[in-house]
């Protein structure tokens, strides 16, 4: 029997990335992963192909709507939905191949297969012809990711109603595509298909699309939405079931005043949040927790109640994000390692992939209320920004809250072009305690989009913003 020093089941970012870093201290790691495509959620079915076909139909969406008006005449484009998935395929596949470099050039033993625990220092790998293989262990790291949820009464056919991995994959553009669920996959696809000409309708369950962010941010972004895009909204709306023909779908739902709702279209995207996945691991076998969703139970150094057995990403608690899982990867091998790492777990931050674009980090405003913390507000909205003038980009904000009396910036809440790369600088600044202040006073290259988080820092620190 082969022995390692570590394994790692999973491999997704959480699941390679702590593989990655375990094989860097010189512990001998093996890796197994059921699917012959390393990678997991984010690589194939998740964060690299949905952007891949957020950047293809905004391409096609400027063709449309925005080329006119900068002085370039083409004929009418037309989309060609086949070559876009195509071209997505081959995004994925040049990433996974990456992987798989990444994983030789680390000399990580890569196992094929479902992982299985017999004890906890034995782990099972049955192929996918059903032949076995059994290794040896002397620590484990579980990073089995996710599945997408459904909702009672509604049976997932995979053809009319879909999860976010079929919606990757169509083969015609929806007439009407229904989805249930405002958050960020919902508002990500749905702007994909929106975008080259579908109609869509998203019924949410709470009184506004992504509840989770600053109430703001989902104000502006459905605005946005509206304004550019058929896209239609359905708030306090509870689903309660869906049905599906051939060609049709109907959405049943219960609205504010409980009456019932009907909605018909040609597709119904579920997305309505992802669970755990620890399906035939054996955790049974060896007494690992899990809690009451199904998340792999963990103390505050990711180790589970078995010793030698930690778990990471998102099967155990917080947000389920890529690169949360890949901090986690790290500092699992580097407490292994016997170093003291650490996550900050509030300067995660969180982003969609939208255009404009949603970023944030720290603190929502809302969350400053209910902790009844005195804060200052700074505001400054893209149509102040020549960059953003000169690139049509003028709808959203930065929005930077401070504490009231130190100044230092507590949340960065972010709409508008860019602000998915822009929020990276505001998470340098919250982790190093920067005061609104401390921003204001450092030099943004001019022309650019990153001069509103100065601005926004400016109004925040003493409503002295330079250019609003
Ligand atoms: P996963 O990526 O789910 O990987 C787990 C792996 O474990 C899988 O490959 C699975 O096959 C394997 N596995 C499970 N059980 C076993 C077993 N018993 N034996 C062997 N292998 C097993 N996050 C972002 O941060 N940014 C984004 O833009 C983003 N976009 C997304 C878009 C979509 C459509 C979706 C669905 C998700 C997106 N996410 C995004 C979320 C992101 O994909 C996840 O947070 C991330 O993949 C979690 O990583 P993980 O390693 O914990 O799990
Ligand atoms: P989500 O939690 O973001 O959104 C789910 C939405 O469904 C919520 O707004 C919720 O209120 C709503 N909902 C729940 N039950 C409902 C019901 N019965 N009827 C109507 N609405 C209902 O989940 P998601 O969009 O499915 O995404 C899953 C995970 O994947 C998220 O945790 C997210 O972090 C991750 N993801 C991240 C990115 C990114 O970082 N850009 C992109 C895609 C997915």
């Amino acid at each position: 029997m082969e022995k390692f020093d570590v394994t790692v089941i999973g491999g997704g970012p959480g699941g390679y990335v702590a593989a990655i870093r375990c094989a860097q201290l010189g512990m001998k790691t093996a890796l197994i992963e059921k699917y012959p495509s390393l990678g997991g959620t984010c690589l194939n079915v998740g964060c690299i192909p949905s952007k891949a076909l957020l950047d293809s139909s905004e391409h096609f969406y400027n063709a449309v709507h925005h080329f006119e008006e900068h002085g370039i005449d083409v004929k009418a484009p037309k989309v060609n939905l086949k070559q876009m998935i195509e071209r997505k395929r081959g995004v994925v596949k040049m990433t996974v191949d990456g992987i798989n470099y990444l994983m030789k050039k680390n000399k990580i033993t890569v196992f094929t297969g479902h992982g299985s625990f017999l004890t906890k220092n034995t782990v099972e790998i049955t192929k996918a012809d059903g032949k076995k293989e059994t290794i040896e262990t002397a620590k484990t790291i579980i990073a089995t990711g996710s599945k997408p949820s459904s909702l009672p009464g509604i049976e997932i056919d995979k053809k009319r109603v879909i999860t976010s991995t079929e919606a990757l994959e169509l083969t015609e553009v929806p007439k009407h595509m229904i989805i249930i669920g405002g958050g960020v996959i919902g508002l990500e696809l749905g702007s994909v298909y929106a975008r080259v000409g579908s109609k869509v309708t998203v019924v949410e369950f709470m009184d506004r699309i992504i509840p989770g962010m600053d109430g703001s941010l989902s104000k502006e972004l459905q605005r946005v939405l509206k304004k550019n895009l058929e896209f239609e909204f359905m708030f306090k709306h509870k689903v309660t079931g869906v049905k599906a023909t051939a060609k049709e779908v109907t959405v049943s739902a219960l609205n504010s005043k409980d009456e019932k709702v009907e909605i018909k279209g040609d597709y119904c995207l579920v997305a309505v949040g992802r669970r755990p996945y620890t399906d035939g691991l054996g955790l049974d076998k060896i007494g690992v927790k899990v809690d009451n969703r199904g998340r792999i139970e963990t103390d505050d150094h990711l180790r589970t109640n078995v010793e030698g057995i930690y778990a990471i990403g998102d099967v155990v608690k917080g947000h389920m994000l890529a690169h949360k899982a890949e901090e986690e990867g790290v500092f699992v091998a580097e407490t292994m390692a016997g170093q003291k790492p650490h996550i900050n777990y509030n300067l995660i931050p969180g982003v969609v992939y939208t255009w404009p674009e949603v970023a944030a980090v720290g603190y929502t405003e809302e969350q400053l209320k209910e902790q009844g913390k005195k804060y200052k507000v700074g505001n400054f909205p893209f149509k102040a920004s020549g960059r953003a003038r000169a690139s049509m980009d003028t709808d959203g904000f930065v929005k930077v809250l401070a504490d009231e009396a130190t100044d230092e910036i507590l949340g960065v809440h972010m709409i508008g072009p860019r602000t998915a790369d822009m929020i990276a600088e505001a998470v340098v600044a919250m982790e190093y305690k920067a005061s609104a202040e401390d921003i204001s006073r450092m030099s943004h290259a001019h022309p650019t989009f990153t001069e509103s988080m100065k601005e926004a820092c400016l109004d925040a620190t003493a409503k002295r913003a330079i250019h609003i």
